[in-house]
């Protein structure tokens, strides 16, 4: 396993691998940076095949974390913990708990929260491990339907650019993954009149949204190529890649799934087809937009003001794409790297 050669790693500040024999905790802790008000990111529990595919996580997830927050104005660094193992079997408050302590020992301030494979409930567990916790059940809870808001107001913007209005009404939206991210997107779509075509491996999960949001099915492995106006990946990162992006019948891709790009070049792989894509880091900030803000004077209707400012987020990366004459995916990195350079 290489870690500073790794192609994941830029410039990552903290790396910490722990283990725990009591409770057979394997788990490693990557801090991208600490900004001013420390660090953030959730913890994701997953039965890694390797070892260097959980390192890989860490570092990917970590980083876009600097970017989610830099963009939406949050001084706080990115960081991502990774947990090795399966969540259904291997998950135990014991481990959550021991996870907690070791957050404990990283010695610079990084508060953590859930994220996949983790829930909220997880959360009272690491809670008596460490006070560097948020998301618990009494807290904000799921930031699913902050982070499907924040897709939708994103997906508005994006049209804007697109197609000249940002009324989504008549426009026709493929949404693949009708999960937690999916359908609160989907809610929102459908109040505004979208036409809209769905598809999840989960047959219960997409017969229960296409019943609720008056959508069309189709298979998954035929959602991303469906002759739409917009695309919407909410399950699973690394959908764009070589073998995907030519098939692409839509205008703009914008979704809530983290890391949608196989790998940094595919964005601008979308510009040369002509396809807006709206970078995955700032479409779906809502999530941790939402829960930086929690705390005794939580404020459901500030948190979600600001939730809404990401439209405002796209349209200052349209102008720089504009000035700067390159594509938005770029035009976004460089905005946050200025960004992240003065913490
Ligand atoms: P979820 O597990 O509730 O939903 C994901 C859905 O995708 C599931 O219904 C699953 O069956 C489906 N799916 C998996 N593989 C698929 C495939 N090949 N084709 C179609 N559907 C498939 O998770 P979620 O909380 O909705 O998160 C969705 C994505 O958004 C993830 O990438 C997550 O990292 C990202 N994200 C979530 C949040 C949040 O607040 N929950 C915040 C930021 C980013």
């Amino acid at each position: 396993m290489t870690l500073f050669s790794s192609p994941e790693f830029s410039a990552h500040e903290h790396i910490s691998f722990f283990h725990d024999a009591a409770t057979g905790l394997r788990a490693i802790v990557a801090i991208h940076k600490v900004g001013p008000e420390g660090s953030g990111g959730g913890i994701r529990m997953w039965p890694y095949a390797r070892e260097e595919d959980a390192l890989t996580d860490a570092l990917r997830l970590s980083r876009a974390m600097s970017y989610k927050f830099a963009m939406a104005g949050i001084p706080i660094g990115g960081g991502k913990s990774v947990i090795i193992g399966d969540p259904a079997k291997d998950k135990t408050d014991a481990l959550m708990e021991a996870f907690g302590r070791a957050v404990e020992r990283i010695g610079t301030r990084y508060i953590c929260g859930p994220d996949v494979g983790t829930s909220s409930e997880d959360m009272i567990a690491v809670r008596r491990g460490t006070p560097d916790v948020r998301g618990l059940p009494d807290e904000t809870g799921d930031t699913s339907p902050a982070t499907g808001f924040g897709v939708y107001r994103a997906m508005k913007a994006a049209a804007a650019r697109a197609f000249g209005s940002d009324e989504l009404e008549n426009l026709t939206v493929a949404v693949q993954g009708t999960g937690n991210v999916g359908q609160a997107l989907l809610k929102h779509l459908a109040k505004e009149g979208a036409r809209l075509i769905v598809a999840d491996v989960n047959e219960e999960a997409v017969r229960s949204a296409a019943d609720r949001y008056g959508a069309e099915v189709v298979a998954p492995d035929d959602i991303l190529f469906q002759d739409v106006d917009i695309v919407a990946p909410c399950a699973l990162g690394a959908v764009l890649d070589d073998e995907t992006i030519p098939r692409l019948e839509c205008g703009v891709v914008c979704g809530g799934a983290n890391n949608q790009l196989a790998e940094p070049r595919h964005g601008a792989v979308l510009h040369q087809r002509n396809i807006l894509f709206i970078p995955d880091y700032i479409a779906n900030a809502g999530g941790a937009i939402h829960a930086t803000r929690t705390g005794a004077a939580f404020d459901e209707e500030a948190a979600m003001a600001k939730v809404s400012a990401i439209y405002d987020t796209c349209l200052r990366v349209f102008d720089r794409s504009d000035t700067d004459g390159i594509p938005v995916a770029e035009a976004a990195d460089r905005i946050a790297e200025e960004v992240i350079a003065t913490w």
